[in-house]
Order: structure tokens, then sequence, then C-alpha cells
């Protein structure tokens, strides 16, 4: 998305603004309360202030760490209205050769010429994590960066942040966040597709299942107990049907040939029955997903992103005539909506999280 553009690697782009901020606006969470933190905050959760409070403070900072770039975005003044902002894109350094240690002391170099942009420090920081964290905070795995595995990254935010309250969480609960903060309800549902199936649920306006209990694995649902094997080993994974690879591989089964994305997006949109029945097959899994989740939460919308699912025409219907055909008397489907944020929606939800916290 935006923040990318021109970005030279292992260079940080900044951006500046002091009028209405762009794009999507990041309003206040629509619940206040101890059940607002990511799932590894700290500490106790004393009554929070107001968020307008909490701004008009400090402001607060946002920060989505991804596989090749970090995008970072401080915002001040009444969530939704004029605020100034700073914006900063880092573009990791090197490739596998750096390594954690060299990411991170690039980070620390972008957050401290933020921070000296800004004239001040954050009443509070979400970040959004793609890595897979130990309970002290360490990395256990990282696809992305493998060099990652092993390293402190906690600890080493602490220490970046001292005078901060932090929150972190996974992209797929702040994704979820983010795009029920900009729909305006407390109740969402969100699934996203791409390399896997990511996911969240927004409950009571605080993302589920809470402070210090992990994340919602959307992707490891069982949808099918006879379905393919999933990357984790279990059978009949939400993803092992519905994620991008997985859809590609059926097309490809399917055509008797490969498949790359581009041609399942035209095969799809000239109706072959090779991509039609691979993409049927995505959308009739994810529908029931998002029907099982709508027994549980009742949310008041279900939002399907994903860069795989983003570039699909129709994919969104496809997935509700699906879910539509689950009904059940007295259980109504829930309403099934393409995600507004796209690309942004982890850095929105970063900032959502930070929001949410008390001042530290
Ligand atoms: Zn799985």
């Amino acid at each position: 998305m935006g923040f990318a553009t021109g970005a030279p690697a292992g260079g940080t782009t900044t951006t500046t603004r002091t009028a209405a901020a762009p794009g999507p606006a990041v309003q206040a969470p629509t619940a206040q309360g101890p059940t607002t933190q990511g799932p590894a905050a700290q500490g106790p959760t004393p009554q929070a202030p107001t968020a307008q409070a909490l701004t008009a403070a400090r402001g607060v900072l946002g920060i989505d760490i991804g596989g090749t770039k970090v995008a970072l975005r401080a915002e001040d003044g009444p969530p939704g209205g004029p605020v100034r902002t700073e914006e900063a894109v880092l573009r990791w350094p090197g490739a596998r050769v750096a390594g954690a240690y060299a990411d991170w002391t690039a980070l620390a170099g972008t957050v401290a010429d933020l921070r000296e942009r800004w004239e001040g420090d954050f009443a509070a920081v979400g970040v959004a994590v793609p890595a897979t964290l130990g309970p002290d905070g360490r990395v256990l795995a990282w696809p992305g960066r493998p060099d990652w595995r092993g390293f402190d990254l906690v600890p080493a935010l602490r220490r970046l942040f001292p005078a901060a309250a932090l929150a972190w969480a996974d992209d797929g609960d702040l994704a979820a966040l983010a795009e029920a903060v900009h729909a305006g309800s407390g109740h969402v549902v969100y699934l996203g597709v791409g390399t896997g199936v990511g996911g969240g649920v927004v409950h009571g306006g605080a993302p589920l299942p809470g402070p210090g209990r992990g994340s919602c694995e959307a992707g490891h649902l069982i949808v099918d107990r006879r379905g393919p094997v999933c990357d984790c080993g279990r059978r009949g994974c939400l993803q092992a049907t519905a994620s991008g690879p997985a859809t590609l591989r059926r097309a490809e089964l399917l055509r008797g040939a490969p498949v790359e994305y581009p041609e399942l997006r035209s095969g799809l949109a000239e109706g072959a029955p090779w991509a039609v029945e691979a993409v049927e097959e995505t959308c009739a899994a994810l529908a029931a997903a998002a029907v099982s989740l709508g027994e549980l939460f009742h949310p008041e919308l279900t939002v399907l992103g994903g860069g795989f699912a983003d570039g699909l025409p129709g994919f969104t219907a496809r997935v509700e005539a699906h879910a539509a055909a689950l009904a059940r008397p007295g259980g109504p489907v829930p309403a099934i909506r393409p995600a507004v944020l796209g690309g942004l929606s982890s850095l929105h939800g970063a900032l959502a999280l930070a929001r949410l916290q008390p001042a530290a």
C-alpha cells in the first residue's frame, strides 16, 4: 500500500501531516475496560482514562512489523477528527545476512527519528506482530524472517518505549479491531485470506480472547474432518482448504497444469470451470467458518479481507451465497462484507490497540 512506495531498501521514508488524517479514520473504540489490552499486554488494567485524555496528553504510536518493512504512524488529538500525524516506513536492511539485531538497530533509528519529529514520547504504543511469541515475548517462529527466531522481541520493545503503555497483538486480531472501529461496530468477525487464513473476533469492542490468552487462530478452525492436511499437521483446518496456496493447488489439479494467481483471477472472470470450482470450494469453507463463528458470537458484521480475497472478482458474494445456504430456522447467517482497510488494517489496528491502553 501507500506506505511502501518509493522506499529504498534499508531506508526510511517519512511523512508529516498536521491536517486531518488521510484514509480511514481510526476512531475511539466502542468499549473501554479491562478486556481491551492486547493478548500479551502486561500489568493490571485499572480504569482506563478516556481516549481523548490519553491522546491529548502525548499521542499514540502504531507499528506494523512486516516481513519486508515496518510501517509506523503516530497520531494526536481526538480520534477521527483533525489530528497531527507523523509517519515513517522502514525497509529492513539487507536480506537474511543482517539478522534480527541489525534489523532492530535499524528500527530503533527510525523510532528515534520519529520521536524527535514528534517532539516527545508517546502515551501508548500498539504493535502488530506477525511472529509467534512465547510467554516471555521471545520469537518462537517467524517464517517471514527466520533469523528472528530466539530474538527477545517484547523486552526489546520495552527498552525502546520505557515511558509508554505497550501492547501487541497478532495481525489478524488487529485487522479485526481496525475493521470494527472503521465500521463503528463493537461486534465483528474478520477473516483474511492470504498465504494462510488469519482472522479475529471483536466482541464488545475488544479483541478476543483477551489479555495474555493468545490470539484468534481462525485459520485452524476445523471445517472438514476429512479435508486436506494443514501446515500445522492437523487435518481439515480452514486454511488447508481456503488459503491462497491451497486454492491455487486445487486449481492446478483441476486444470491439470500450473496456475499462477493472475491466471486464476482471469479464469474466474471468464468462468473457466477449473477456476470457478477451485474458488467455490474456498468460499464454501470460509462460509462454514463464518456461519460457525456467527453461531458463537452473533457479530453485527463479518468482514472478508486479505490480499488473495481482495483481488478475486465476486469473492465476497460467493462466500455470502454459500453462507446463505447454511441458514437455519431462527439462525440467520451473519452479514458478510469485504474489508475496507486493505493493507493498512494492521497498522490502524495497532493504533486502535494503543488507544485502548490506559496511560502509562
Ligand atoms: Zn491447522
